[in-house]
């Protein structure tokens, strides 16, 4: 949400620069309206600091503001995992990983090395058939697109993939912290699926997009 959004830590006032307007958000840095990664570099430029590098790798069309704005500050190590909240002084009853209960939190862990996002990678790999699909780090799956030989609308929809079961892990992780409750690992990979469906579905202007072509992710 825009209360989340990342850019007054760098003294950008990026609430000033969205609108609500017409039932959606609206970009106020770009004429178009619409949110990019060339505008946010202007953006940047005038208020004389330079793009965190990894954000320059992670922008994807295909999937809400929010959730690009998400991946951004994990690439960054800013999300308010336990080991950033103690970091900053912050009393936790527990440091342990919500998901697998066996390690630490941290945002690497959460999204990469964690048991039950391990599992959940998987499901996402076998769907979209791509069967080493290994992360050691945020910056692995942000980047992890780049190197596969792809056609472009397949990049991006693998992207918007990546980045959906990133946030639908950090949901699930707020559900078991706050709400103690905890899906199947099933249940979390229907909600990538569907999520990402309907995502996608809406801002691919290319074709239009069936569930059972999604499903059997042919792009
Ligand atoms: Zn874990």
């Amino acid at each position: 949400m825009l209360q989340d959004a990342v850019l007054s830590e760098f003294n950008v006032n990026i609430e000033a620069l969205m609108a609500f307007d017409g039932g959606k958000w609206v970009w106020r840095g770009d004429p178009s309206g619409d949110f990019s990664i060339k505008s946010i570099r202007a953006i940047f430029c005038e208020a004389g600091q330079s793009l965190p590098p990894p954000w320059a790798f992670a922008w994807c069309k295909l999937i809400p503001l929010k959730v690009n704005l998400f991946m951004w500050r994990a690439v960054q190590n800013r999300v308010a995992t336990y080991d950033q909240l103690v970091k900053r002084g912050v009393q936790t009853t527990s440091v342990l990983c919500p998901l697998c209960g066996s390690m630490d939190e941290s945002i690497c862990h959460l999204l990469s090395g964690c048991s039950f996002s391990s599992a959940v990678w998987s499901l996402v790999a076998s769907w979209v058939k791509i069967f080493n699909m290994f992360f050691f780090s945020v910056v692995d799956i942000v980047k992890a697109v780049d190197f596969l030989p792809l056609e472009n609308t397949t990049r991006m929809a693998l992207c918007a993939i990546l980045f959906t079961t990133c946030w639908v892990i950090w949901l699930e992780r707020n559900e078991a912290i706050f709400n103690k409750r905890q899906h199947s690992v099933n249940r979390v990979f229907n909600d990538i699926k569907s999520v990402s469906f309907h995502w996608v579905g809406n801002r691919l202007k290319s074709r239009k997009l069936s569930w059972e072509d999604w499903s059997a992710f042919k792009m």
